[in-house]
């Protein structure tokens, strides 16, 4: 059976080498945070699923310790559908060890013939947008885990 990202959080703890974990704004009501939620799924399911760990947020706001050990000790990848960046900002202020932060508008900005739209469900445009924008971060996993590895 194929193993969900939660599991892969629980056996990340004690994995080596290590993975790069992906967290995504909540994006209520908005077309982009779908995309952003949607640019998880896609990076962590179907681009690089071997390296990578989907994890929700909220878990740092009730001060999850397995979450926190996962950011402190990992590699971060934070995708944000505003410019509040609330997933960055959450990550650094619990103590993330490295973060690289994007906003899925600076997406849409290099693809702006992929307008998303729909909350709930996105339109195939807002799809495809965030498959793109998957592909793209998966050489920033690579680099990031390359370090990693540098450093062992
Ligand atoms: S970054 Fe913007 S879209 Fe995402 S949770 Fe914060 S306010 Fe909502």
């Amino acid at each position: 059976m194929k193993e969900n990202n939660q599991e892969r959080q629980g056996k990340l703890m004690s994995e080596q080498p290590k993975k790069v974990a992906v967290f995504a704004c909540s994006g209520i009501g908005k077309s982009l945070g779908s995309v952003a939620r949607e640019i998880g799924y896609e990076l962590t399911e179907r681009v690089r699923p071997d390296t990578t760990v989907l994890t929700c947020l909220a878990l740092l706001v009730i001060n999850d310790p397995e979450t926190r050990k996962l950011i402190t000790e990992n590699p971060v990848i934070a995708i944000d559908g505003c410019v509040l960046d609330c997933a960055k900002k959450s990550l650094e202020a619990n103590g993330a060890k490295e973060v690289r932060a994007y906003q899925s508008i600076d997406f849409f900005k290099k693809h702006n013939h992929l307008k998303p739209e729909g909350i709930a469900e996105l339109n195939e445009a807002g799809k495809k947008l965030a498959a793109l924008a998957a592909d793209e971060l998966a050489g920033v996993v690579d680099e990031l885990l390359a370090e990693e590895a540098k450093n062992v």
